[in-house]
């Protein structure tokens, strides 16, 4: 075998989506395809976007050219942003810059684990934490939401906590499911860990995923378990807030909570481990940019809209969907409860929606609301004869 085991085991705990991927590009090139699958742009970036980026690109001294770590301008401007937004005194020196939420999820994997370590993740959840996990030869293991409201369900975490656990991973807002979870959940779940950390005389940390913390509705309140939990770090990404995930850009933030002497020896491991998983810093133009993007997020209003409208037209249909409190995802059960079937059946159609297998629901799909209102009012009508012609 020419790759190692670990990286096979990565490759096949990803395999369904890179199929599913592979098979979604080869239709881009047809004009007719309405792509409602991954969450990616179907228009230009935000003005503001490119001019900030703009506003960089233009090299103004030699140091533009040079190896970038975590750019100072770009600490202070999160820090300050995270710390408004939060309520809590994040510093620079707890924010480590990095190539997106996936960057700032390995540097945070670098940063708290030790070979073999067992990494509690929430399903369904995000389709990438597994394969990430295997690749660095750390063991996933799931603990299932609650099935009916995708609330986290406590006694599954705990069930899922060992003496070889090191970290639970918890999104919200959650994809796909665009559960916000409120602070009384972050209370709960840190009394389990707490507890689990004092059982097996081993910190137990929190690693929250909040790439959709500034993309929700209806003016949701969010909570980050940072501000409950001490012994958490949050990994975002610009990609979700401005819809430019190709353009990479994160950062990985320490708790200020963070008893003080761990946190000084957190906050000096950043740069070095940033080095060591491959100089995982973003390009010195994204950096640079940092503080004027820090301002800007996609149009809210009209993701709410290309929300209720598809929401309403499904739910009126007859169908299960969980109204999304945040990130632009829609997630429904599929009329007669064969997802794959739904899914090809509207892919004849040049529909495409993404099925709960790749997120082990082989019930549920997934739609992302990053489509266009054109492209959500086109695909509606043939949502709509599918559905009825599945429930018969
Ligand atoms: N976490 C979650 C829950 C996601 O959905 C994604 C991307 O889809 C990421 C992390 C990675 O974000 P990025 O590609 O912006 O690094």
């Amino acid at each position: 075998m020419a790759i190692s085991s670990r990286a096979a085991q990565a490759k096949s705990s990803v395999d369904v989506v890179t199929t599913f991927l592979a098979r979604i590009r080869a239709l881009a090139d047809d004009p007719g395809t309405l792509d409602l699958t991954f969450g990616n742009p179907h228009e230009m970036a935000l003005p503001g976007f490119t001019a900030a980026v703009r506003a960089q690109v233009e090299p103004q001294s030699v140091d533009w050219f040079g190896y970038k770590a975590s750019e100072r301008t770009a600490q202070e401007a999160v820090a300050a942003g995270l710390s408004a937004e939060l309520g809590l005194p994040f510093e620079p020196e707890d924010i480590a810059m990095t190539q997106g939420a996936f960057g700032a999820i390995l540097l945070a994997l670098a940063l708290l684990t030790d070979a073999a370590d067992e990494v509690v993740i929430p399903v369904p959840g995000w389709f990438c934490y597994e394969p990430m996990l295997h690749a660095v030869n750390l063991v996933p293991v799931r603990a299932a939401l609650n099935p009916v409201t995708f609330d986290l369900d406590l006694d599954a975490i705990a069930g899922a906590i060992t003496p070889h656990t090191r970290i639970v991973i918890v999104n919200s807002p959650a994809n796909p499911t665009g559960r916000v979870y409120a602070k009384e959940t972050w209370h709960a779940l840190a009394d389990v860990l707490e507890r689990a950390s004092q059982t097996h005389g081993r910190r137990i940390w929190l690693l929250s995923d909040e790439p959709y913390r500034r993309i929700r509705f209806d003016g949701v309140d969010f909570a980050s378990p940072a501000a409950v939990y001490p012994w958490t770090v949050i990994d975002y990404s610009y990609g979700k807030v401005l819809l430019t995930p190709g353009q990479r850009l994160g950062y990985l933030a320490l708790s200020p909570l963070i008893p003080t002497e761990e946190r000084e020896e957190l906050r000096d491991a950043l740069m070095p481990l940033g080095l060591a998983i491959g100089w995982g810093f973003p390009d010195a133009v994204m950096q640079y940019s940092v503080p004027a993007l820090e301002v800007l997020t996609i149009d809210l209003a009209e993701l709410t809209r290309k929300r209720d409208r598809l929401y309403g037209a499904l739910t009126d249909a007859g169908l299960e969907v969980t109204r999304p409190e945040g990130t632009f995802y829609l997630w429904g059960r599929a009329p007669g409860g064969d997802a794959v079937a739904f899914c090809d059946e509207l892919a004849e159609r040049g529909v495409y929606v993404m099925p709960g297998t790749l997120f082990d629901q082989p019930q549920h799909f997934r739609i992302s609301l990053t489509a266009t209102m054109d492209m959500i009012e086109a695909a509606l009508p043939h949502l709509l004869d599918v559905i009825a012609a599945r429930r018969g």
